[in-house]
């Protein structure tokens, strides 16, 4: 695979070094059938080290999934070889089972029927508190 060509398809840039497994787990990108290349340890300008994913398909990507693990990550979207649209994913407001709450007696860890849901309670410092007990996300 020349992994500088991405035909249609995403480039996920400045992902924090050493991130890229964490998203490549949380997006289930092991289910693509399309080309997926990780590359870990690239050079960045600002941060010294970064690590970008390529992903060789339009698939629907997981903005708030993206968005909760780091904003500052930017994605490229490519077409026919351009690349048409870049952004950064915003932190979403509520997140719906991400993550767990760790809190052994929250009412999800008794009803496990239940969905866990954390609400971002400071933008600005990415605080997200579980819906149910208030308990805070630790990352
Ligand atoms: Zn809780």
């Amino acid at each position: 695979m020349n992994i500088d060509s991405i035909k249609n398809g995403f480039v996920i840039d400045h992902i924090q070094a050493g991130k890229a497994m964490e998203i490549y787990d949380k997006l289930n990108l092991n289910k693509l059938e399309c080309q997926v290349a990780i590359i870990t340890n690239a050079k960045s300008k600002k941060t010294g080290k970064k690590d970008i994913i390529k992903i060789d398909k339009n698939i629907d990507i997981d903005i708030d999934t993206l968005g909760f693990i780091d904003p500052g990550i930017t994605i490229n979207i490519v077409k026919d070889d351009k690349i048409v649209d870049k952004f950064h994913p915003e932190p979403p407001k509520e997140l719906k089972n991400i993550v767990k709450c760790q809190n052994p007696r929250c009412i999800t860890s008794i009803e496990k029927d239940l969905d866990h849901i954390f609400i971002l309670t400071d933008k600005e410092n990415q605080v997200y508190r579980c819906k149910y007990c208030e308990m805070s996300l630790k990352k």
